[in-house]
């Protein structure tokens, strides 16, 4: 690429945003006697093209995720080159789970056992082993699913059981995204302890289901703090989204 072509500049400044979160991620192990390598940086790539994952993973990024499939699914056909695993973040509805099947390596908005019958069949389909999380909303009223997705808390185990008994899914952790509104809006880091602990009961029971995706951009120290494993960083690493509507 030219020095001086906007792919060039782009390539710059995903650089330097790229290595302002890595100095955060570091600082928030060191505060919270964590290793780095225990750590998985995952970047968001929503509403960015398929030139921005590709410089993305010219620069050592190897974990991608997206919320929509009619975004990802061309995306990620434009990227089969590349060495990346796709992660799938967003409110997923049963008649995208076979395009999805296509693509992700993960899926962390399991919640509800609909879907989980719909990825299955679609992982046996595509011939595709799929890691699946399930979320959990902790603004959700028991037995139901929350406004922005995830199963109420109380709704986990079920949902764990389920995946962990259907062909072609593999029970990989727990999701949260920590809530806007309502009682813990603004109580990321409280919300995280809880999804830990919740990581933990599951873990009893299936050790392997290690996965901890919690944090953002605006609060992935609270994140690194509470115990998690994967933080899903977006804004931070490619600018701010237009907002939609
Ligand atoms: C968009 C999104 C992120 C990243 O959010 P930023 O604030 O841009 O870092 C993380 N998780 C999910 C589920 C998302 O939809």
């Amino acid at each position: 690429m030219a020095p001086d072509s906007p792919e060039a500049a782009r390539k710059a400044e995903l650089t330097k945003n790229l290595a302002r979160v890595e100095e955060r991620i570091q600082s928030a192990c060191v505060a919270a006697g964590r290793k780095r390598e225990d750590l998985t940086l995952v970047v968001v790539t929503k509403t960015y093209p398929a030139s921005d994952v590709r410089l993305l993973a010219e620069l050592g990024v190897r974990h991608v995720a997206e919320n929509r499939d009619q975004d990802a699914a061309p995306k990620a056909a434009a990227c089969a080159d590349l060495p990346l695993e796709w992660h799938f973040v967003g409110q997923l509805q049963t008649n995208k789970a076979r395009s999805v099947a296509g693509y992700a390596d993960y899926v962390h908005s399991v919640d509800r056992l609909r879907l989980v019958t719909a990825l299955s069949a679609a992982a046996l389909r595509t011939e595709r082993e799929l890691g699946c999380l399930v979320q959990v909303a902790f603004d959700a009223a028991s037995g139901t699913v929350g406004e922005r997705g995830g199963t109420a808390p109380d709704g986990v185990t079920a949902l764990a059981e389920a995946v962990a008994g259907a062909q072609g899914l593999r029970l990989d952790g727990v999701m949260t995204v920590a809530p806007l509104t309502g009682p813990y809006a603004g109580r990321a880091e409280e919300v995280f302890e809880q999804l830990r602990e919740i990581s933990t009961g599951l873990r009893a029971a299936h050790p392997a289901a290690n996965m901890v995706s919690a944090g953002m951009s605006s609060d992935l120290e609270e994140a690194v703090r509470a115990g998690a494993t994967h933080v899903r960083v977006g804004s931070a690493v490619l600018g701010d989204r237009p907002r939609l509507g």
